[in-house]
């Protein structure tokens, strides 16, 4: 990412803290990878994400760098491998078959060959030893709800007026296939609540608060679906009539959805496939099944967003492709896209915490998917972030770089892009640079100027030059881009 482009990208983050704020949000900065085993419980082993997306690695414990190519030195690691099981500093899950080969491999050293390994056996048993995971499994983040979890356990938030509400931004890391709108590093912005009730205004009031923040950034084509998935009580009822109802028609389905008929049938509903379709439509549908509690508090959730003016179409296949949901989740499109249109999936996540070893505790969120928010915007035309400079100072002559250095620092401060250029250049030169980098005014100093106190302003995009006291220039300018950015409004 670069400029002018990254300009656009802290407009969408800048906005997304403004507004946020207004909310009552306050930041965190979770890790960038946190041990597998949490993304591993919280987002769950059957989704997409944990089976297939994840950059896991083991965090090779220092002790354990590779040997020296001596015997001697092979069994020290050998030793300290193994002494690394034992108080459970590397995982005795998987290393205790292979620790087992390796003294194998050593009494047979020291038994047949007297302690004397050739090349070859030094080989056989490096080969060992590469086999073994020699440290904690760490995962790159996949997304940010599990650690924001993790965090409110770990920092006893619930101790904290309820709810707490945090959003975070930053890279998220899945093993996609690379294309438009996907990437294997991607951005999100996101926020949670957590704690305190799971009164139906705090779900509308999140998703008032993303609506409001697409509309701020004037996201082209937002379309919000929402969806209430069910709860604890009435969600396995459902899945096992959707079960029943699939294996009937299992015959017709593809390879994947057979499979998740089993593994995780409300999969099945988000099936992008064209036969699939008509069959799918026929299935049983959650929102005839769901609890009265679960029934409630859906309804209430459309009145509270009526009553915030959120538009809304409802989709009942809406899924999520994270286990952790409950009852509401939506999801929002955007124009521009092609089929990677989603730029927002959020939910409700009651379960999720204790789940994570915290106290029962509600939760509800959302993760927008930055790069598509951009993609979008700059498709729509709403980039304009190539903002050049506001003045390029052309300066000639010793005492005219006092007076510009000056001016620059003085410009600067007044909060206006300048260019102030190191080394005297011709006016000419200086004039044509100018325009390369876009610049809409150039403040031209040469010795009458200095002399004068009157110094030359020249518009770039006409040409036209005036003169001005140096005691008026910012005052000038101000009311300019004042003007200009009524005019764009
Ligand atoms: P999709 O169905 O598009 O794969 P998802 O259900 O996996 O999305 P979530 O986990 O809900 O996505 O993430 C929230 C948002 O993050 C998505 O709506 C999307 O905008 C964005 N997102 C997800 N994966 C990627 C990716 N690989 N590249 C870019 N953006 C992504
Ligand atoms: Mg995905």
């Amino acid at each position: 990412m670069l400029p002018p482009e990254t300009e656009l990208w802290n407009r969408v983050e800048q906005t997304a803290r403004e507004v946020f704020g207004t909310y009552g949000f306050g930041e965190i900065r979770p890790p960038i990878f946190e041990p597998t085993e949490l993304f591993a419980r919280s987002i769950g082993l059957d989704t997409d994400v944990v089976s297939k997306e994840m950059y896991t690695f083991a965090d090779q414990l220092r002790e354990l760098d590779w040997p020296e190519w001596t015997y001697p030195d092979f069994k020290r690691w050998i030793d300290l491998a193994e002494s690394s099981i034992r108080d459970g500093r590397i995982p005795r899950f998987r290393n205790s078959d292979i620790i087992d080969q390796i003294r194998a491999a050593v009494v047979s050293i020291e038994k047949d060959l007297g302690g004397r390994p050739d090349k070859e056996d030094l080989i056989d048993l490096r080969e060992l030893m590469d086999q073994m995971v020699l440290g904690e499994s760490l995962t790159l983040r996949p997304e940010a709800t599990a650690s924001v979890c993790r965090a409110y356990i770990e920092h006893n938030m619930q101790q904290l007026p309820a709810p707490v509400k945090l959003y975070y931004t930053g890279p998220m890391f899945r093993r996609e296939r690379p294309q438009k709108g996907r990437y294997r590093q991607f951005y999100q912005i996101g926020a949670e609540v957590l704690g305190g009730s799971d009164a139906p205004g705090i779900d509308a009031e999140v998703i008032e608060m993303v609506m409001v923040y697409f509309a701020k950034l004037e996201l082209p084509g937002v379309q919000l679906e929402i969806n209430s998935i069910g709860c604890r009580e009435c969600r396995p009822k459902y899945v096992e009539l959707l079960r029943a109802g699939l294996q009937k028609v299992k015959d017709k389905l593809g390879a994947d959805s057979q499979r998740r008929i089993e593994t995780n049938p409300l999969r099945v509903l988000d099936s992008k496939l064209e036969h699939e379709q008509a069959i799918i439509e026929k299935l049983p549908r959650i929102g005839e099944h769901l609890c009265a509690d679960c029934a409630e508090h859906y309804a209430e959730v459309k009145r509270q967003l009526d009553l915030r003016q959120v538009k809304f179409e409802e989709n009942w296949r809406l899924v999520r492709g994270l286990d952790y949901y409950m009852r509401t989740t939506f999801e929002i499109t955007a124009r521009g896209l092609g089929s990677q249109n989603a730029v927002c999936g959020g939910g409700r996540y009651d379960g999720l915490i204790e789940l994570l070893g915290g106290p029962p505790t509600k939760g509800i969120g959302f993760a927008i998917g930055e790069d598509r928010v951009i993609l979008s915007l700059l498709e729509a035309g709403k980039g304009n972030a190539a903002e050049g400079r506001d003045v390029y100072i052309a300066w000639m002559g010793e005492k005219a770089q006092a007076t510009a250095i000056a001016a620059a620092r003085t410009l600067r401060e007044a909060g206006f892009r300048v260019e102030l250029p190191p080394v005297e250049q011709k006016f000419g030169k200086a004039l044509g640079q100018a325009d390369k980098l876009g610049a809409r005014y150039a403040l031209i100093l040469g010795e009458d100027e200095v002399a004068s106190g009157e110094w030359t302003l020249k518009t770039l995009a006409d040409g036209s030059q005036k003169k001005i006291a140096k005691a008026e220039l910012v005052k000038f300018l101000r009311e300019a881009k004042r003007d200009s950015s009524l005019r764009s409004e």
